[in-house]
């Protein structure tokens, strides 16, 4: 099913939790909505669910309007990050309580409730658990039941609230790679909380950067990292070297110096230069864009990381350089951004 958010506006009091917030979720895709704490992700979660309503703008299901249906009317499952499940009951019975709760016309028989509770199991691959009691699970065994507990009442979104949120790391990594791969075999369109930007970049077929109460970009995980569309999103995804700069008539400064790049357009007034710690080359001085004294060299595997100090601006920096590039401690080198981006300042 798709769902189609437009111009949503939510506030608590004088504070404006979510600020004309436009999205679409295509039918059977699974997004990620990404930002830190208080940018509004489980206000736009729980308005999409009927757990609570904007002030002003449309949610539309499948082309028709969603905020008049109650929560039982939008047919939506949760999985929530504190799992929910009931604690008197064995697996099986959290699994079936949806379909046993079902208005009597279309209850199934116990047959039939068996049959799906079977399949649900299987599909989260945990039949030989279904007489335990929750106390008896590990947290990831009770995510994975709270799943297959949402999807019995073959929701037509489904919707999680960092799910993972309580797990360890370790446990955090296995359980997104199975719910991905869930995903592919059942396609049901989902929206994903997270503050953790790995997690969404791992799971979600498009990723919704937001940040106080907007949306800053959606795109692939790809597009986000590698194409940040803003400041923000540059700087909340992935590592970023940042240099405070000035544009003035198709050049660009620092510090007052003039600094040997191209200012990709950028209006005249204050901005910021980004560039990745991989994006940076070391070259000879004179062919240098910064220069600066090696503080620190570690790291493992292919690429090493150094800690620079840039002369101007006096800045720590980081960036990646190969194993067999000779740098040492003390020396000073040259660094010449490969790629880069520059955003204006907001006025
Ligand atoms: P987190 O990652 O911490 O859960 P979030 O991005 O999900 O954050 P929301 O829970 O959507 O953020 O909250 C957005 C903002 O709205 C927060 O500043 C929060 O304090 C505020 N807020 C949410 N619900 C209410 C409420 N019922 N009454 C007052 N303020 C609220």
């Amino acid at each position: 099913m798709k769902i189609d958010i437009r111009n949503v506006t939510k506030r608590f009091g004088d504070f404006t939790a979510l600020n004309g917030v436009d999205l679409e979720v295509k039918s059977g895709e699974l997004v990620a909505l990404l930002g830190p704490s208080g940018s509004g992700k489980t206000t736009l979660l729980r308005i999409i669910a009927g757990l609570e309503w904007p002030d002003t703008g449309h949610v539309m299901f499948d082309g028709t309007d969603a905020l008049s249906r109650s929560v039982r009317e939008r047919h939506v499952g949760f999985v929530f990050q504190h799992y929910a499940l009931f604690r008197h009951m064995s697996v099986f019975e959290n699994i079936a309580f949806g379909l046993r709760v079902r208005p009597r016309r279309q209850r199934l028989s116990e047959e039939k409730i068996r049959q799906k509770v079977d399949e649900l199991l299987d599909l989260v691959q945990l039949k030989w658990l279904a007489d335990r009691y929750p106390s008896q699970l590990s947290g990831g065994q009770r995510q994975r039941i709270a799943l297959a507990r949402a999807l019995a009442i073959e929701p037509r979104v489904l919707l999680l609230d960092e799910p993972f949120g309580a797990l360890d790391a370790k446990v955090r990594k296995e359980l997104r790679r199975w719910l991905r791969s869930l995903h592919e075999d059942i396609h049901v369109t989902s929206v994903f909380v997270t503050h953790d930007q790995e997690e969404a970049l791992e799971v979600a077929d498009r990723v919704v950067v937001m940040d106080k109460g907007r949306i800053e970009q959606v795109g692939a995980p790809e597009d986000v990292h590698d194409r940040p569309a803003t400041a923000f999103v540059h700087e909340f995804i992935g590592e970023s070297l940042m240099l405070p700069i000035t544009v003035q008539d198709q050049r660009v400064h620092v510090e007052g110096r003039p600094l040997s790049i191209d200012p990709q357009g950028a209006a005249n007034g204050a901005a910021r230069l980004f560039v990745r710690p991989h994006e940076i080359d070391v070259v000879a001085a004179d062919g240098a864009t910064l220069t600066g004294v090696v503080k620190r060299v570690h790291g493992l595997g292919a690429a090493r990381r150094v800690e620079v100090l840039l002369s101007a601006p006096e800045t720590l920096v980081e960036i990646d350089t190969p194993r067999n590039l000779p740098v040492e401690v003390g020396a000073t080198i040259g660094l010449k951004p490969q790629r880069y981006r520059i955003f204006a300042d907001p006025h």
